[in-house]
């Protein structure tokens, strides 16, 4: 296996110094990257995420694909630094870690993982494996996201979950046997005929496990979605109300601070120094690329997506692979990524700008006045005085020491405050 970090010299006699490594790379800045795995053993009731079951066979030719992706990207220079990976989906840990490690291993030929690189994988219960599980921390991954979703089983049967409770347990004890520390679990509200009483008892069970995160999610009802088809025909168990939901999103709060779980995004919570630095990326702005079908990427100030048709991305994949081995030159040139991308949009001044409020508010932190000024030579008032003057009046959002963030009140209402960041 060729491992960069460890073969290249170079790299080496630097593996300490994150800054003397950039300078190395010509100032290069250092991104992430998204990895999406789009399979599932069995479709939940309430997703429209780009995923489905797919035989053991697609799952290989995808894995191929994928590796020939990473490997035709230019995007970003060779070897520019990696500070957080994420494999997400659909269900990642359907893919044997074999497959996970050729994955890894590719990126390691393409990237510079730093030495302290958060690399995550999402995980459904209902395929945790004991061998895989001790596999995958041996091959770098030090961070898992369980998506538990409910302590209830009548909650879990009604989504549609291939996996109990208790299952959602061993499932966590098996991580933490492995060597995982590092373990977020993903708990759900707002489900059909899950009452206040059940989503607390949810709560008070995740934190008696101890993980280092919680997301906490309300269900939203997707159109085209089974649930979508039951709450049309009135068949869906009653949903929390509006009151009710609101509650429930204040005591998760309340009792989560409680245990040592401080809220740093409208739906995140992490005991100190454990935020999730990929997913916190994402909210400040960070460049990511993203690999495999749907994936969606921010680099060198531009964001598309890959193709979301399955077999169009293999094909695309596949044929670049066989013009390889008959050494035709053109097919990096014109582009593997090219060829599979769609929706490529080079983000205007104030569209960044936009994103900075937008997805800055999302943090508990807020928006920084002096990081904004440093992006974008104008000061916060400059560019949002009216606005943002109208919000602090309206008890939507509070100074902080440099800049600004939601209050309680604007978090109930983060939607309508956000898009009036929308020029
Ligand atoms: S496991 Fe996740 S991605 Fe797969 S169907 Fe269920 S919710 Fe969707």
């Amino acid at each position: 296996m060729t491992d960069f970090s460890l073969t290249d010299n170079h790299h080496q006699n630097h593996i300490q110094n994150k800054e003397c490594r950039r300078d190395l790379l010509s100032g290069t800045a250092s991104i992430s990257i998204y990895i999406h795995i789009p399979f599932c053993v069995r479709k939940c009731s309430y997703c429209d995420f780009l995923s489905g079951p797919r035989t053991p066979q697609l799952q290989e030719r995808y894995v191929q694909a994928l590796i020939r992706e990473i490997g035709a990207q230019r995007d970003c220079p060779s070897g520019t630094p990696v500070d957080t990976i994420f494999f997400g989906g659909g269900t990642p840990s359907v893919l044997s870690a074999g497959q996970i490690g050729r994955i890894m291993e590719a990126l390691r030929e393409q990237f510079f993982i730093l030495a302290d690189a958060e690399i995550s994988m999402e995980m459904n219960p209902g395929t945790a494996d004991a061998d895989q599980l001790s596999a995958l921390k041996k091959n770098g991954l030090n961070r898992l996201s369980i998506g538990v979703q409910s302590m209830h089983d009548e909650e879990l049967r009604l989504l549609g979950r291939i996996h109990c409770a208790a299952q959602a347990r061993q499932a966590f004890d098996m991580a933490r046997e492995a060597g995982f520390d590092n373990i977020n679990i993903d708990l759900m509200s707002a489900l059909p005929g899950q009452t206040f009483e059940t989503w607390a008892d949810s709560l008070r069970q995740a934190v008696e496990w101890k993980p280092e995160h919680i997301s906490a999610y309300s269900l939203i009802i997707e159109p085209g979605t089974p649930f979508s088809d039951l709450y049309d025909s009135g068949k869906l168990p009653a949903l929390p109300d509006e009151e009710t939901d609101r509650s429930m999103y204040h005591y998760t709060r309340r009792f989560l601070a409680q245990h040592g779980y401080e809220r740093y995004e409208i739906s995140n919570y992490a005991l100190p120094g454990r935020e999730c630095r990929h997913n916190t990326g994402y909210w400040t702005g960070h460049p990511y690329l993203g690999f495999g079908i749907g994936a969606a990427s921010y680099v060198n100030g531009t964001r598309f997506s890959n193709t979301a048709d399955f077999e169009a991305y293999l094909s695309f994949c596949e044929d670049d692979l066989r013009a390889d081995n008959l050494c035709k030159d053109d097919h990096h040139e014109d582009g593997l990524c090219e060829d599979i991308r769609t929706d490529v949009h080079v983000l205007s001044q104030e569209e960044k700008m936009e994103e900075f409020m937008f997805l800055g508010l999302r943090m508990t932190a807020g928006v920084s006045g002096a990081d904004f000024a440093s992006r974008f030579h104008k000061t916060l008032d400059e560019a949002y005085g009216p606005v943002i003057r109208r919000h602090v009046a309206q008890g939507l959002l509070q100074p902080t020491a440099d800049g600004f963030c939601l209050t309680e009140r604007g978090t109930d209402v983060s939607n309508y405050v956000m898009a009036d960041y929308l020029m």
